[in-house]
């Protein structure tokens, strides 16, 4: 069978590569096939022209080549077609296995992108039903051997695709969704006992914020008897934990009509009561809520990322410093905000510095009872601090 192409690295390039980090930017490469055509798979050379590994080729994006995978020394083999799929079902495998532990919940991720050595590739499994999202040329390229991978290996009854996010357009490529496989219909999830209605189609993301799954049960140490606030409540996540963790009442905050219709179908799936659900802007809501002298004694943040890019950064952390000033305000004294960050370059110091500036505003003292981040089934690859990106901090204001 035919070998693949190749490019050529400049000298020394290799070292960033070698050590993990799976990005080659343009100024990095010396050569590339005069043919060459975006999506390609291609072979990775060092300068002296032994091979590093393999990964794909577009050269319309500032990351032209993205490794699928990387020797831990350069050497003179050689691969073909044959072997990638090889390559890519040994990665599909061990990144379902890395997730076997998780079996607290029957709907995990059982892939994520550069950190399973598959850039561009999110796979969530919501028991019977794969939901793939592809996210670049390369990886698009290779949909059908993946899809085809993932269907021998895990037998899905249902395979939906809903490659939707923005970045697809940086790759020159359009927003699609559909059935791969089966007919998709919203499903009953289990997670930690608790249950929760997903729609797939129409939810965000891939339908759930799997993210979130441990951070919710950290609710338990703090809602007992007590009334909550769960501010950006898409369906109910928080909510529902708080409520069977023994809250008194919750009121979840929302502005998406539909969210908050499942929200309340889910405190209900889990017969339990106590949960009222407005639809309104959080930013609104919260300074009524002040104006009203409404108080709570436990707060949940998580806004949608506010900042994507290290321009907004500055604009992002407006939002954040906003929010915690009129949660502070709206907690009672020995209250308790859980507030998250889900951009990328918002540090937990950012958030952490965020919550110690404005506590200063409302003249009260806070203290960090705990750290958070993003669930065990989205781990992060060190070498790209993008793949951190949930955190939160447990917050006390103190009395
Ligand atoms: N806490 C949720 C996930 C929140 S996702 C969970 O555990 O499942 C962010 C949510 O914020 C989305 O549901 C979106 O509809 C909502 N949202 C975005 N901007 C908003 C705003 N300004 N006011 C109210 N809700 C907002």
């Amino acid at each position: 069978m035919q070998n693949l192409p190749y490019i050529i690295l400049k000298p020394g390039e290799e070292t960033r590569i070698i050590s993990g980090h799976p990005w080659i930017f343009d100024n990095e490469i010396a050569a590339i096939p005069e043919d060459a055509e975006d999506g390609w798979l291609v072979l990775v050379k060092n300068s002296a022209g032994l091979y590093i590994g393999v990964g794909y080729l577009n050269q319309k994006s500032k990351i032209t080549v993205r490794m699928l995978d990387t020797l831990k020394e350069p050497a003179a083999v050689y691969l073909n077609y044959a072997a990638i799929e090889e390559l890519l079902k040994d990665k599909i495998s061990k990144a379902c296995a890395k997730r076997e532990k998780i079996t607290n919940s029957d709907a995990k991720r059982l892939i994520f992108s550069e950190v399973d050595s598959l850039p561009g590739l999110i796979v969530d499994s919501y028991k019977e039903t794969l939901v793939i999202q592809i996210n670049t040329l390369g990886m698009e390229k290779l949909k059908d051997t993946i899809v085809k991978i993932l269907d021998d290996m895990l037998e899905p009854k249902v395979i939906y695709e809903k490659s939707v996010s923005r970045s697809r357009r940086k790759e020159g490529l359009e927003a699609v969704h559909g059935e791969l496989k089966g007919k998709v219909k919203p499903v009953k999830i289990t997670e930690n006992t608790l249950k929760f209605n997903v729609d797939i189609e129409k939810g965000s993301k891939t339908g759930f914020y799997l993210d979130q799954r441990d951070n919710r049960d950290r609710l338990k140490d703090y809602v007992k008897g007590k009334s909550v606030l769960d501010a950006f409540c898409y369906t109910g996540g928080f909510t529902v934990y708080a409520l069977h963790y023994g809250a008194s009442e919750v009121t979840g905050v929302d502005s998406s009509e539909e969210a908050l219709e499942t929200a309340d179908k889910n405190v209900k799936l889990n017969k339990l009561k106590g949960a009222q659900f407005i639809k309104s802007d959080v930013f609104e809501f919260i300074r009524q809520a002040g104006r009203d002298g409404k108080k709570y004694d436990v707060i949940i943040l998580d806004p949608p990322a506010f900042s994507t890019g290290k321009k907004v950064k500055a604009g992002g952390m407006q939002g954040y410093r906003d929010l915690h000033y009129h949660a502070l305000k709206l907690l009672n004294d020995g209250g308790v905000l859980f507030t998250f960050s889900c951009s990328q370059n918002v540090a937990m110091k950012d958030l952490i510095e965020s919550v110690k500036e404005t506590s200063r505003g409302v003249k009260c003292r806070v203290e960090i009872l705990g750290q958070m981040f993003q669930a065990k089934d989205h781990p992060y690859n060190t070498a790209i601090p993008e793949t951190f990106y949930l955190k939160g901090v447990i917050v006390k204001k103190k009395a």
